[in-house]
């Protein structure tokens, strides 16, 4: 089959292209309405005026007060700050130094933590998954203990897209009284995040997730949580977050979120409905092919796979090489020749989880998209699986 002209994109949940009418809310800010929201002359006034409606669209979709948002510079610093700035705060107030997380983190929590562990004698519990990436609430619930200080279980999963019980943990958290945070970096935009509903007191978002600019993220932090600042200086953000604001990318996180969440329905519908056709495709046209995750409880956008006796880098460049991005893992993790932390927590042996795939789809993909890979994929694998020396007809 020819390849495509156009680039077909399958790695939405490594980033995402920012929306047009994203660019045009945010430009205006970088040139015109440049001010320093501190400024009191009517440039920084403008300027303050524009963060403020958007703290307050961002605070109406999560169904809290604008005072409980935190504007920071990305996911990892929104991750970091909730799980250091509730540790170290917790631990002044003499609470303890126990945290309770899950095994297949995103490594914004799981590497702070390990880092809270080296240096800083925290004791952190990294709860089991089943073999769909799934938390037991009851796991959650036997982990507890009285000098547990925070717990932090993440939204939806991504490499596999495994959506968690949050509500559920969230409720046994608050039984215990543990402030409770969830990085939601991967379902923002598509998920219901209800932060009353999900009984959570911490929450992270990115906006280059949901088609909004890189560079700019929230952390919710419900009134009353225990947060130490992590960066220090003048009075931004409550004095919880020093640093004069990126303005533009803060109207563009809120313009981009609230049109996620206006045509939320619809896209997730749409969305779902491409990932099924491609998930059921490759199982029924590839041997020995693994679903990864949940089958039902996974992100609209996400379909990811094991496939046994090759290497998924391989079959990346393959897919390059006919127009096709997607990505073997996390784009955090691609780097490294190491199996995924997520597929070996759910039980996949170390020499499958090498070859895992994942295709997370977005707004701009269609049924031809999904078809052409369905094309071309099952080629790919057989090529590689004639090549490698793991694969039992060739032995
Ligand atoms: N948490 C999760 C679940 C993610 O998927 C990512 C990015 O891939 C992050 C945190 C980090 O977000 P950012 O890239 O904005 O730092």
């Amino acid at each position: 089959m020819e390849r495509p002209a156009k680039v077909i994109y399958l790695d939405h949940a490594a980033t995402t292209a920012v929306d047009p009418r994203v660019v045009e809310a945010m430009q205006p800010y970088w040139t015109e309405r440049y001010g320093n929201a501190s400024s009191i002359y009517s440039l920084g006034r403008e300027a303050a005026q524009a963060m403020a409606s958007a703290r307050a669209t961002v605070a109406d979709i999560l169904h809290c007060e604008p005072k409980e948002i935190i504007f920071t510079s990305c996911g990892s610093e929104s991750d970091n700050l909730a799980l250091r700035g509730v540790a170290f705060a917790q631990r002044h107030r003499g609470k303890g130094h126990h945290i309770i997380t899950s095994s297949i983190e995103h490594h914004a929590v799981s590497h702070t933590c390990e880092q809270l562990e080296k240096y800083f004698d925290f004791e952190v519990t990294y709860l089991p998954v089943d073999r769909y990436a799934m938390v037991d609430p009851d796991e959650v619930r036997r982990a507890i203990r009285d000098d547990t200080v925070l717990i932090s279980v993440m939204t939806a999963n991504n490499e596999v897209g495994t959506i968690q019980p949050i509500a559920e943990i969230g409720r046994i958290a608050h039984e215990r009284g543990i402030p409770f945070h969830t990085d939601a970096v991967q379902a923002g935009g598509a998920l219901p995040l209800d932060v009353n509903d999900l009984h959570v007191d911490l929450l992270s978002l990115s906006a280059h997730k949901f088609y909004g600019p890189k560079g700019v993220g929230v952390l919710y932090v419900r009134k009353g949580t225990p947060l130490l600042s992590m960066q220090t200086g003048g009075a931004h953000e409550r004095k919880r977050r020093a640093g004069t604001e990126n303005v533009a990318g803060i109207v563009g996180l809120a313009t981009a979120l609230k049109l996620a969440y206006d045509h939320a329905a619809e896209n997730n519908a749409r969305i779902t409905a491409l990932r099924e056709r491609l998930i059921r495709g490759v199982l029924e046209s590839i041997p020995d092919a693994q679903l990864t995750g949940h089958p039902t409880q996974r992100l609209p956008n996400n379909a990811s796979f094991v496939f046994k006796y090759i290497e998924g880098e391989s079959i990346l460049i393959n897919l390059d090489l006919l127009g096709i991005c997607a990505s073997s893992g996390s784009a955090c993790s691609s780097a490294s020749l190491e199996p995924s932390h997520v597929l070996l927590a759910m039980g996949i042996p170390a020499e499958v989880a090498h070859g895992s795939l994942r295709l997370t789809l977005g707004r701009e993909n269609t049924e031809e998209d999904v078809d052409y890979v369905l094309q071309v994929l099952p080629g790919i694998v057989k090529k590689l699986r004639m090549m490698s020396p793991l694969y039992p007809g060739n032995k």
